[in-house]
């Protein structure tokens, strides 16, 4: 993996530098491998660009926070956790991402979502930088009580680094509605600030926007529907299959449906549900986000369901499918799960979630031909209905969710075009990878060249 001899001379010695900066966290290597190697058309041709200093700069946090979480459990027990907040890039405007509250959570995973999500942003066209954080807390089987414990101990700490026009965070895996409110409560109590911008993904009620549950999924379904429209095609009748069934998973499968799709499996950590009639959104809803229940209680009761467990050599990518729509977490489709989706008619690729596709899978669907989007594109609908709820915030406002949808959309067709024209202008046509990660550089490299060496 991470073949230096692959990239571009010029950028063959920045990358020995992140690899020597950054050593053993190889998903951060892996997404910096992945942009570099998309950069040959443009460090060639651009000498703005082709200076390392730029290069590098962009490789490199502007910041990087690692504190202790301290909080007691249910039992009364002292319990350690460690948060992270990694300030990506704040050249496009205040740093914004996401916060992931899982067990897997490291320097090295908070380091590429939040590189991933610099790109991603300016690719939204909207003034918002990258970052993100979390923590190796896991929510699952805490009490209400042990999660705002935490929560508030986690912005004990955060509250110091993030504002409105510093840093706005946000969910991602582990960080739903309840972890918001808790983590916004606290912010609310120590600054004693009713400052709504400083966190997205609130309840409606509260400085919350419409439409920003559901947006990362539905952002996901429309992009993939102007790949298909591109290629005069649709979502009508189409066979798909969503890995994961949280918060993106569960709105990617809603809107494909409402596109007219059948959506036939989902799945969680424990395994994965086929439901050859359809999936039954509203029981998965009621299932996932209101009793927080596990994927394999979906089957009781329907004869044309079937729950396979994690760990019994078979994987949801086997499920025949004419769309695939990777919505849980990085790394989860591997070369041996795109070789069998490719035989079994694939069609197309769009990522919910944040690089969950392997390099070598990417590069098995792109030889054969399989349309693919990577995830800093088509999932990006989430942090863009983001900053609408703070443009909302900073307006005093709140939009209807018609409107609110229709701007998300029409984000996604700009994103999809932008990418699409930036493609075929570097001489790539139909490569999405390229047209993503060359659109996004050039929007953050300009900004960065004109603010200067700060
Ligand atoms: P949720 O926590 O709501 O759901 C995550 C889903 O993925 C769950 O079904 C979970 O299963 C499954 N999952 C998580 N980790 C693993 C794992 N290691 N192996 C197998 N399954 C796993 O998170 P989101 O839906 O918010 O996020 C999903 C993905 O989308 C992430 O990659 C995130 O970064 C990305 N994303 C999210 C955005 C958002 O707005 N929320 C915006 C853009 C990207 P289980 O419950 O069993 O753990």
């Amino acid at each position: 993996m991470n073949d230096t001899s692959s990239l571009h001379p010029i950028l063959q010695p920045t990358f020995e530098t992140v690899l020597q900066r950054n050593p053993g966290e190889a998903e951060f290597q892996q997404a910096v491998f992945e942009v570099m190697q998309s950069m040959s058309p443009i460090v060639g041709t651009h000498k703005r660009y082709a200076g390392r200093s730029i290069v590098q700069r962009i490789c490199e946090p502007e910041r990087q926070i690692i504190f202790r979480v301290p909080w007691v459990d249910d039992k009364g027990e002292i319990q350690i956790n460690r948060g992270f907040r990694v300030e990506f890039n704040s050249a496009l405007g205040p740093f914004k991402g996401g916060l992931r509250f899982h067990p897997s959570v490291n320097l090295s995973i908070i380091k590429f979502l939040g590189f991933e999500q610099t790109f991603k942003n300016a690719l939204t066209g909207l003034p918002i930088g990258g970052g993100k954080g979390g923590s190796d807390f896991d929510p699952k089987g805490r009490s209400d009580g042990e999660v705002m414990r935490f929560c508030q101990s986690f912005m004990t700490e955060l509250y110091r680094h993030i504002g409105e026009y510093t840093d706005v965070p946000a969910g991602d895996i582990g960080v739903g509605g309840r972890e918001i409110g808790y983590l916004f409560g606290q912010y609310k109590r120590i600054t004693n600030r009713y400052e709504a911008g400083v966190i997205t993904g609130k309840g409606i009620t509260w400085g919350g926007s419409q439409a920003r549950k559901e947006a990362t999924g539905y952002g996901t379904v429309f992009f993939a529907d102007e790949m298909l429209r591109r290629v005069n095609d649709s979502f009508e009748g189409k066979r798909v299959v969503v890995s994961g069934s949280g918060n993106v998973a569960l709105y990617a499968i809603e809107k494909a449906t409402q596109l007219g799709a059948k959506v036939v499996a989902c799945s969680d950590s424990s395994g994965f549900v086929v439901d050859e009639d359809g999936l039954d959104l509203e029981a998965l809803i009621t299932l996932k986000e209101v009793n927080r229940g596990r994927l394999h209680e979906y089957v009781e009761g329907r004869p044309h369901a079937v729950h396979t467990p994690t760990g019994q050599g078979s994987s949801i990518w086997d499920v025949p499918t004419d769309v695939a729509l990777p919505c849980a977490t990085q790394n989860e489709l591997d070369e041996s799960h795109a070789r069998t989706l490719v035989k079994n008619g694939l069609k197309l690729v769009a990522e919910g979630a944040n690089m969950p596709t392997t390099p070598g899978a990417m590069a098995l669907f792109q030889s054969a031909g399989v349309l693919y989007a990577p995830g800093k594109a088509s999932n990006a609908g989430g942090v863009a209905t983001s900053a609408l709820e703070m443009q909302q915030n900073a307006s005093r406002d709140s939009w209807d969710f018609e409107t609110t949808e229709e701007r998300l959309r029409q984000i996604m067709i700009d994103i999809h075009d932008d990418v699409v024209n930036t493609a075929e202008e570097f001489g790539r046509p139909g490569d999405y990878v390229t047209g993503a990660n060359v659109a996004g550089f050039i929007k953050v490299a300009d900004a960065m060249l004109a603010l200067g060496v700060i």
